[in-house]
């Protein structure tokens, strides 16, 4: 008789606890569905610890961004940089809330640092102009190389990176400003015998040179004008027919006389291996192996040999090589 109370106990436990498991079950089943049903998981986005709103799509999304620091969309830029990586949190929000990718992107691009690269082409390792891409840099080389550009061993390539853009210097535009044309070797003749080349560095001489005669400055030495061949070899001072011509320095006389495209000219030497040239002279008032004094009138302004007008051109000659009269006189 107890034994049976016992069992029938037991049993109507056992039912209870089936029906409350029963319950639980559907009440928990009941809530999830409701919860499903109104939420949804959904990645809230921050950016300096402020929410600037949400994304499903987390993935999709800091794709965009890489692209964006990769620089790929635009051309010369090298990579971008953004001041605060976003952060992402997992959450469950309700449905109605409302992905806003693009407001994500253009909020962590907009403080963003775009770098360009280009490059920087150097002379002796100064940065002289800028291409865009490596191949112009290379072919600027490669043409001041084919010139025999006197510097083409100096100049080189620099990759840069900046925030700022450079002004770009077209290839032609860059082998014509960085051209230096080889130091031009004229053959001695043997009749002035005296020339073996021009520079248009400045030697220092003990000897002090007056101007022969004063006047514009019409042409410049080693300057390169449609009417020659060659650069400047002296310096052109214009000025009326007749005008007397001094001796820039005491010296000897080396020759006076017609001189092809010189006309007229007079040759001093001075000591030292210095010599001055007064070409275009109308009249010569000296003769070979003269000895002059400084400022001594030596012969007068004209026209002769080759000249669009009455002009002096004067030559400074440091052991038989030409240097530019300025650097001595004017
Ligand atoms: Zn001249």
């Amino acid at each position: 008789m107890f034994k049976i109370k016992v069992i029938k106990k037991f049993a109507m436990f056992f039912r209870t606890s089936i029906k409350l498991t029963t319950i639980t079950i559907i009440s928990a089943f009941l809530i999830i569905s409701l919860v499903a049903f109104f939420y949804k998981p959904i990645y809230a986005v921050t950016l300096n610890g402020e929410l600037i709103g949400y994304t499903e799509n987390k993935s999709k999304l800091q794709n965009e961004i890489n692209k964006y620091m990769e620089g790929e969309e635009k051309e010369g830029v090298a990579f971008r940089q953004i001041d605060a990586v976003p952060e992402y949190t997992l959450c469950l929000l309700k449905k109605d809330i409302v992905p806003n990718e693009e407001e994500i992107y253009e909020k962590v691009t907009q403080n963003g640092t775009q770098y360009y690269k280009y490059y920087a082409i150097t002379d002796n390792g100064k940065e002289k102009l800028y291409v865009s891409t490596f191949k112009d840099a290379e072919s600027v080389i490669k043409k001041l190389k084919d010139k025999n550009s006197v510097n083409k061993n100096d100049i080189g390539i620099v990759e840069k990176y900046d925030t700022k853009t450079k002004e770009f210097t077209s290839v032609d535009k860059c082998v014509s400003k960085l051209y230096e044309a080889p130091k031009v070797v004229y053959t001695a003749s043997a009749s002035s015998g005296y020339v073996s080349g021009s520079s248009s560095a400045k030697v220092d001489i003990d000897i002090t040179l007056i101007r022969p005669i004063s006047g514009v400055i019409t042409s410049r030495f080693g300057s390169r004008e449609s009417i020659r061949s060659s650069p400047h070899r002296g310096l052109d001072i214009a000025a009326p027919t007749g005008t007397p011509i001094k001796a820039a320095a005491s010296g000897t006389v080396v020759s006076a006389g017609y001189s092809g495209s010189y006309g007229n000219m007079i040759l001093i030497s001075h000591g030292n291996g210095l010599q001055t040239l007064y070409g275009h002279c109308s009249v010569l008032n000296v003769s070979k192996g003269q000895a002059v004094t400084q400022g001594q009138i030596i012969g007068k302004v004209g026209t002769t040999g080759n000249v669009t007008g009455p002009h002096l051109h004067l030559e400074v000659r440091i052991n038989g090589v030409l240097y530019n009269p300025q650097n001595y006189v004017y």
